[in-house]
């Protein structure tokens, strides 16, 4: 066993176990939040291995990176099934790469994106999974999209037939105090439940990294993107220049 087997196979369990914990202390259904392993910048090795532990979704944030892995997988593991989930910055320049491999995409915020995606899904593929990124108050980062126009893109995406509005997503600046790190979390909930009492069929809301995963579950989320606290710290490298 390699170095990088045995620290992914403990991290990874010790993840999981801490998921269902918290699930637990939360007083929520057990396997009501899905744990998505986000294997950015990790090369097809660390995800052979990944494989090999039973992770079968990964979150990819840069195209170019993920397409390489995509295609790798579905050539030599097609048995395997994967799921990917895109939940980096979508320029639409690359949603064609996008749409034609990936399973979801997280970060749709603008309608210009959806359609571009919708359009660019080949025929005969599964519906694209899509969340609403959205931008929650007091985040720095201009991504996502404003809470106010969440029911004008839910209604407009929910008639693009190759895309299928499954919620929403967001990345809440991360702060110190558990208080301030509940407090958009929460915000999220609630415009998650506002969506799905004005009727429309959502089921995901996508929140809660390696740092805030506990409180974003005691907030209701209903699935963890989670990087660094399995796979390790990331060495970005060249990867800079495709942000
Ligand atoms: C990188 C990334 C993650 C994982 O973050 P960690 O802190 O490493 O767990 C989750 N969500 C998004 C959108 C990311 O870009």
């Amino acid at each position: 066993m390699t170095k990088l087997t045995e620290g992914l196979s403990q991290r990874y369990q010790a993840v999981v176990s801490k998921l269902s914990e918290a699930v637990k202390s939360a007083g929520r259904r057990p396997g009501s939040v899905e744990l998505l392993p986000v294997s950015k910048t990790f090369g097809i090795d660390a995800l052979e291995e990944a494989v090999k532990f039973g992770m079968r979704s990964f979150g990819e944030n840069y195209v170019q990176e993920a397409c390489t892995k995509i295609d790798y997988f579905k050539k030599e593991h097609p048995e395997l099934q994967l799921t990917w989930h895109f939940i980096g910055k979508l320029q639409s320049n690359k949603t064609k790469a996008v749409a034609e491999r990936f399973d979801w995409v997280q970060t749709v915020d603008r309608l210009k994106i959806a359609q571009r995606l919708n359009d660019q899904r080949p025929e005969g593929m599964a519906p694209l999974n899509v969340l609403i990124e959205v931008h929650i108050s007091g985040e720095e980062t201009k991504s996502g999209a404003d809470p106010q126009d969440l029911e004008m893109l839910a209604t407009e995406i929910e008639k693009l037939p190759n895309l299928r509005l499954r919620g929403l997503m967001a990345i809440p600046e991360l702060s110190l105090s558990k208080e301030e790190k509940i407090k958009p979390l929460l915000e999220m909930k609630n415009l998650f439940d506002g969506l799905r009492s004005k009727g429309f069929d959502i089921d995901t809301l996508s929140m809660g990294m390696s740092q805030d995963m506990v409180e974003a579950v005691e907030a209701g989320t209903t699935m963890v993107r989670v990087g660094t606290a399995i796979f390790g710290h990331r060495d970005y490298g060249e990867k800079d220049r495709e942000k």
